[in-house]
């Protein structure tokens, strides 16, 4: 008995085996969840695909978050294959490499915009069009992912702390519109991970090594550590658990000095 038995789970962020989606997507399974996923783009189709078939997922389709057509398109899938839906999982960020050194003021209007758009509206988006799918089943709930520049200053993070903030902010209001409806909404602060998104960042190994060095627990985060967590924040066991943002980065946010 696992504990997501019977639940149906839709990861939006899986773009190779290195991503947290993954992991999530991994624990998921292994709690008994029936898991489906999405790709950004042909490139990435062929890395999602044998993916998913390695741990028997769906792959519903195309979905670029900013593309509404798609978003209806991938829950229409869902209804039909499924009747509804249970997890809602949102790993996904962008912000343009070249606002991701150096100084957060002169992000441009446009790549301010499009950061935000894509971290942070799209877990609105996604979850407007998730509601009636939850609905049908009863209740669901929702994960995203952010990290501690949403709540301090961190070098080279820049506008994605910005949009991180934003998205935190969602989810808190998010969890007030759908709370009636039994569904519960998330985020999970994870520390510095290699993967495609954090290859951008400047200086991004200064940043994990940082966590390594100064966490309560020496070391750095693992992956399956976030798949645990989420498995836990999307379950039966954290029923009572919304609009929080829980961090799962060995202590390292607690720490002054
Ligand atoms: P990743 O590159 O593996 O995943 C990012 C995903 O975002 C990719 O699958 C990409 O296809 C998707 N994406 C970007 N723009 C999109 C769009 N327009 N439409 C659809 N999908 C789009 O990297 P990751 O580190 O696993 O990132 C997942 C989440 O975790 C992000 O929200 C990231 O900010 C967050 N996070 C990462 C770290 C870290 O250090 N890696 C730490 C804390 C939080």
């Amino acid at each position: 008995m696992g504990i997501a038995d019977g639940k149906r789970a839709l990861i939006v962020g899986v773009a190779n085996d290195k991503s947290l989606a993954w992991a999530i997507a991994q624990e998921l399974k292994a709690q008994g969840a029936e898991i489906a996923l999405t790709y950004q783009g042909e490139v990435l189709e062929k890395r999602v695909r044998p993916l998913a078939e390695s741990i028997g997922a769906l792959v519903v389709g195309e979905l670029d978050v900013t593309n509404d057509v798609q978003i209806g398109l991938t829950m229409s899938e869902l209804r039909e294959l499924w009747g509804g839906l249970d997890l809602l999982v949102h790993a996904v960020a962008f912000a343009d490499r070249e606002d991701l050194r150096d100084r957060f003021l002169t992000v441009s209007r446009g790549n301010f915009a499009k950061a935000l758009e894509i971290s942070a509206y799209s877990l609105v988006a996604l979850a407007r069009a998730a509601e009636p799918l939850m609905e049908a089943r009863g209740g669901g709930a929702v994960l995203t992912l952010s990290y501690l520049g949403a709540v301090r200053a961190v070098p080279n993070y820049n506008v994605m702390g910005v949009a991180k903030a934003a998205l935190e902010a969602c989810v808190r209001y998010l969890a007030v519109d759908l709370g009636p409806k039994n569904i519960r909404v998330n985020a999970l602060s994870a520390a510095p991970a290699r993967t495609l998104s954090s290859s951008a960042i400047r200086d991004y190994f200064t940043m994990a090594h940082e966590v390594e060095e100064r966490s309560p627990m020496r070391r750095g985060m693992k992956t399956e550590e976030v798949g645990k967590m989420a498995a836990a924040l999307l379950s039966d066991l954290s029923s009572g658990v919304t609009g929080q943002t829980v961090y799962v980065d060995v202590g390292y946010s607690i720490v002054g000095l």
